[in-house]
């Protein structure tokens, strides 16, 4: 049978104590017992259902980590209070000091510069590849190696990387995969594909309101209660939880997603296309010319299309900031970092999510100083979008 994300949320029955049609919000910092023995057997991770501490488990993070596990089709998953939660405590907890990493050299600008200069502090090795060239992934791999670290569709390039092919490299060295799919919900289930460990900013596509940040980690029970073990787990001892009113408030946009990931994609479609015909330099995964057109096609759920993503690149810093600004009073969207909102959001990677990559791997990287990364979003009419942004083009000058 199909792997079916969407149904998997849908089918989870996950209400209050009065029948609530939403599971009620968790008030409090703490649980009471009634017994002291049942607190001591809970505090040893032995007492099924049963909630200690909010830093811990909360009965509304739990509603929205099943659902993200449904989603996933993992056993387990913890809700963090950012992406970069997420990201910076599964790593820590699946490396010592003196293991390395390998990691693609295009991520998202956090994730790059806590690889490329936080974890030096802990004596945690790090090689940068391109991660499509997998000779060069194996060719990376060392015997204290313990993570392939990359992301779906990497940020802001959009290149795909190959799941199951990593997994296979990740896996045969004795390492972990572990995969950001942030710009990828629904569209790619990782762990279908041999992924160890699935992280998130919840922050984008998933809860898609721009009203806060969240993140998720989701992968094997065994490895989730690692994560929150009371003597050595990272994420129960750096405290990166997520607030029990904000996990209630993004559950329930979890329940729109697959309607939203379909327009979104959609038209992102349509706005590739007809850019394309204008004769700009897109870069869209659902166009055949995409490089990793074909793998996406092989990995990817179709109900939910190539993504809410796409990038056109204008040559120049000047030329990106002069659309952006002209867009920006057009009414196009906004600019401003960050995606998956129901607004169009647009931002020049090197001038702002990128900027803690270095020039120069920028430019190894393949992202030029006039690339502008547009996050689509949910416009009815995305043909009068495309007329405003066609205008903006004509009066920069960019087209005739
Ligand atoms: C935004 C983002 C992150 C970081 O998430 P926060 O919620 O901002 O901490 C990580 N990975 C990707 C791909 C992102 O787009």
């Amino acid at each position: 049978m199909k792997f079916d994300p969407a149904s998997n949320i849908q089918d989870l029955l996950q209400f209050g104590e009065y029948g609530d049609v939403n599971p009620s919000v968790t008030d409090s910092a703490t649980f009471t017992f009634m017994q002291a023995k049942t607190m001591l057997e809970t505090f040893k991770g032995e007492a099924e259902g049963c909630f200690l501490y909010s830093r811990h488990w909360n009965p509304s993070n739990k509603y929205l980590a099943d659902a993200l596990a449904a989603m996933e089709g993992t056993e387990a998953a913890w809700v963090t209070a950012s992406g970069m939660g997420a990201i910076t405590s599964a790593l820590l907890q699946m490396c010592n000091s003196g293991d390395h990493i390998v990691a693609s050299m295009t991520t998202y600008g956090g994730t790059f510069a806590f690889l490329n200069n936080w974890v030096k502090k802990f004596n945690i090795g790090v090689t940068f590849v391109d991660i499509s060239d997998l000779e060069q992934v194996k060719a990376a791999m060392r015997p204290n190696t313990k993570v392939i670290y990359t992301e779906t569709m990497t940020n802001p390039l959009l290149a795909v990387s190959d799941i199951p092919s990593l997994a296979e490299i990740a896996h045969e060295a004795g390492a972990r995969l572990v995969v950001d799919n942030t710009f990828t919900p629904l569209i790619v289930a990782p762990a279908q594909y041999g992924a160890d460990v699935t992280v998130y900013s919840l922050t984008k596509f998933v809860n898609g309101k721009n009203d806060c940040v969240a993140g998720a980690i989701c992968g094997t029970t065994d490895f989730i209660n690692s994560l929150i073990d009371v003597n050595d787990g990272t994420a129960m001892l750096l405290g990166p939880v997520l607030d029990p009113f904000r996990s209630s408030s993004i559950l329930k946009n979890l329940h729109t997603l697959h309607i939203r990931m379909q327009q979104h994609s959609r038209n992102a479609l349509f706005l590739s296309e007809k850019l394309k015909e204008l004769g700009m330099k897109v870069n869209y995964p659902g166009l055949k010319e995409h490089r990793d057109h074909a793998l996406l096609k092989k990995l990817m759920n179709p109900d939910y299309g190539f993504g809410g993503m796409l990038s056109i690149d204008v040559d120049t810093a000047e030329n990106s900031v002069k659309l952006m600004e002209q867009m920006e009073m057009e009414g196009v969207g906004y600019l401003a970092v960050s995606l998956g909102y129901f607004k169009t959001l647009f931002s020049n990677p090197g001038l702002s999510t990128s900027s803690e990559v270095p020039e120069e791997k920028q430019r190894e990287m393949g992202m030029s100083e006039g690339l502008i990364r547009f996050s689509v979003g949910l416009d009815h009419n995305i043909e009068r979008t495309f007329e405003k942004i066609r205008k903006c083009l004509k009066q920069t000058g960019m087209i005739k």
